[in-house]
């Protein structure tokens, strides 16, 4: 039986984060993760957004990590070479009643250290912002907020933490896990290995795998969200927008990602099938753009997605604000129901975690850490996506990466995700992998 110091289950984001954190340490680490590839869950389907902090409750965790999170965001992206843009973001209001909720979020982003707010008037927001629709009663700027594409920060992170000496194996699904003296026995179909420590990162299903050994305190009550892509082509806004409405569900969020494209995140909604949209929420999505942003061509929408929000609770039915490390047993540490922000605090939590192993163990550090990761920018001449400008150069980089399918290519160098979604080059990307294997170059 292959024994290890660390398993991490589940390779999202704070799976990547915590494995990559562990190896600051000499601690053997492996990855377990039961999709064929990095970031397939909640990782994949989110708003992008590196929070500035206002939003939580001042003492929390969730805000302290925010606040760090967001602050060393760029050094972050500068050390695993994935894009980030400072953006700064307004959260407007245009009823009146909805101005003191902004000011409460101005006093809370205060307290809780968020650089450069300010409250400004409508008019001030109009300016800043010119498609905004007129009428702002107030808006709260905050200039430290940014935008990151989390899979490829997942990613990224991922490949740091196997160059750094961690391990992973990719469609493995942890069946069975078995507190034993050395620690745990951790069962898939396929192999069982034996484990001295426990990280549980399995995003929605995190309840159900610490079910697997202890049960939890904490449960997930899921629920969904809906997406639209905007063509580059769009016109949109520099800042995120935040539409802060006096009736809760009604606003959205405008995004302008890194690559170029507006994001629409809509409202929280009931979940039917995870990860699917429903036309009544597209359409009423499509309307808000509308009224927010009047200049918007709804017509360069090129593509919608949903995604599957978990909601933690405890047994009383009290749900839950802040982050929760459930360590019910020594060595087993569970992250259960990180959502928002999940993706500015990931590299604080993967580092939480790891400092909580270490200890445990005792563990000495690692001198050879190196946070270096390179992108993938070495391009040739012959263009295969021809929307997003990738080359074939790029795209045999992401398969020697490890990319086993034409999504996986297109989550680490962007083909397929310009205008025509990859209806012209997805045959060929196909073919190449047909013809190099799954990372065999
Ligand atoms: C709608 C939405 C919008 C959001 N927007 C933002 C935002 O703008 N900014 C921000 O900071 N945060 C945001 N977040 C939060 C952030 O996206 C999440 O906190 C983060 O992505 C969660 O990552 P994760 O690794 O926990 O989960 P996941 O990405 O879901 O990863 C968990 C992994 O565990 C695997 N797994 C599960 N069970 C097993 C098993 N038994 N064996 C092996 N593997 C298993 C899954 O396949 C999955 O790959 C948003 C969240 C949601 C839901």
């Amino acid at each position: 039986m292959k024994q290890y110091d660390a398993i991490v289950i589940g390779a999202g984001i704070l799976g990547c984060m915590t494995a990559r954190s562990l190896r600051r340490w000499n601690i053997s680490t492996l990855l377990l993760e039961k999709e064929e590839d990095v970031c397939r869950g909640i990782t994949r389907a989110n708003s992008a957004i590196v929070y500035a902090g206002y939003d939580n409750k001042p003492g929390s965790l969730k805000a302290a990590l925010t606040v760090r999170g967001n602050a060393d965001m760029e050094a972050l992206c500068e050390e695993l070479e994935v894009p980030f843009s400072r953006c700064g973001s307004l959260l407007v209001a245009y009823e009146p009643e909805a101005v003191p909720k902004l000011e409460k979020k101005l006093s809370n982003g205060r307290k809780n250290g968020v650089p450069g707010l300010k409250l400004l008037s409508g008019p001030e927001a109009e300016a800043m912002e010119p498609m905004l629709k007129k009428g702002v009663a107030a808006a709260l700027y905050a200039p430290s907020t940014g935008t990151v594409n989390p899979w490829l920060l997942g990613i990224a992170a991922y490949e740091n933490a196997l160059q750094n000496g961690a391990e992973a194996i990719l469609g493995r699904e942890v069946l069975a896990i078995r507190p034993c003296p050395e620690g745990y026995q951790v069962e898939t179909r396929e192999e069982v290995y034996q484990t001295r420590m426990v990280f549980n990162c399995a995003g929605a299903f995190a309840d159900r795998v610490q079910g697997l050994a202890f049960a939890p305190e904490v449960k997930l009550k899921l629920d969904g969200a809906e997406y639209l892509v905007f063509d580059r082509l769009a016109k949109k806004p520099e800042r995120v927008i935040f539409y802060q409405t006096q009736s809760s569900g009604k606003g959205i969020t405008a995004i302008p990602c890194t690559e170029g494209n507006l994001l629409i995140a809509g409202v929280r909604k009931d979940m039917t099938i995870p990860y699917a949209t429903s036309p009544e929420g597209l359409v009423e999505m499509l309307d808000r753009v509308k009224e927010l942003l009047p200049e918007t061509d709804t017509g360069l929408v090129i593509r919608s997605f949903g995604a599957v929000r978990p909601n933690p609770y405890r047994d009383s039915g009290e749900s839950i604000p802040d982050y929760v490390i459930e360590n019910p047993a020594p060595g087993f540490y569970s992250l259960i129901g990180v959502k928002t922000p999940g993706l500015t605090c990931a590299e604080g939590l993967g580092m939480l975690l790891a400092q909580r192993g270490a200890e445990y163990l005792s563990a000495e550090e690692n001198p050879d850490f190196d946070p270096k990761r390179r992108g993938i920018s070495e391009k040739d001449n012959d263009i295969l996506c021809q929307c997003e400008q990738i080359s074939r150069a790029e795209i045999l980089e992401a398969i020697r990466r490890g990319a086993s399918t034409v999504e996986a290519v297109k989550r680490r160098v962007g083909s397929g995700m310009g205008r025509c979604q990859g209806s012209r080059c997805s045959g060929e990307i196909a073919r190449l992998l047909e013809e190099y294997g799954h990372g065999s170059l």
